[in-house]
């Protein structure tokens, strides 16, 4: 772990005053604010469902995300991910609480579980970590250990939606009883979408009444 010092930028490097981004840098940030799908949050012209989610609704209700997977988000989350600066957390977490201030209170905020394995690996987990301070924030229950991520999927990267799908199959158990529960499942990034519908059609199975995905990015 290292620390960034609070007068440089923690992308560029630049002279900051007090903050962990220069202004340049801040005002890069891709905040996601185009019409999109509200079930999985891809781009529609006018803000409707997209012809995918219409096709075959996925397990989740809605997508909530505060950034497009872009540079230089894509280049924070990482930093944040591997080196695990938890100093970046405020800038990542911060508008994805401001958007799901907006929404319906959820009645538990579960951080995407991670694999025991590649919890030893990493030494946290960055979607627990990220769910901390949102779930202070908002005043929501968190509920880290409602979900045990019980395989480990091999890297999704490559895979095409189906094979996604067959991937994470299975890959996770809940025991807790979710009868009637408003559950938003808080992930870093969503790409497919997969992993995501995986743990919602799980907590569906435990009762949950509505699953919506938080998420700090979304891939388009
Ligand atoms: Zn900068
Ligand atoms: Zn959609």
């Amino acid at each position: 772990m290292h620390t960034i010092l609070p007068h440089h930028c923690a992308l560029c490097g630049a002279g900051t005053l007090n903050r962990l981004l220069c202004a340049g840098c801040d005002a890069d940030l891709s905040h996601y604010r185009a019409p999109a799908c509200p079930i999985c949050a891809l781009p529609t012209p006018a803000g409707q469902v997209c012809g995918a989610c219409l096709q075959r609704p996925p397990a989740f209700d809605r997508t909530l995300a505060a950034f497009s997977y872009h540079f230089p988000l894509d280049r924070l989350l990482h930093a944040f991910k591997y080196s695990g600066n938890l100093a970046l957390i405020e800038i990542l977490a911060k508008p994805l609480a401001q958007l799901a201030a907006d929404h319906p209170k959820p009645d538990l905020l579960l951080p995407m579980p991670l694999h025991p394995g590649r919890l030893k690996e990493r030494g946290f987990n960055q979607s627990l970590e990220i769910a901390k301070p949102i779930s202070r924030w908002l005043d929501i229950p968190l509920a880290a250990d409602a979900c045990q991520r019980t395989r480990d999927t091999p890297s999704q990267t490559g895979l095409k939606w189906k094979e996604r799908r067959s991937n994470v199959r299975g890959a996770f158990a809940c025991d807790l009883d979710l009868c009637g529960k408003k559950i938003a499942v808080l992930d870093d990034v969503m790409t497919t979408g997969a992993t995501l519908n995986e743990i919602s059609r799980i907590l569906k199975n435990r009762g949950a009444s509505e699953v919506s995905a938080w998420v700090v990015a979304r891939t388009l």
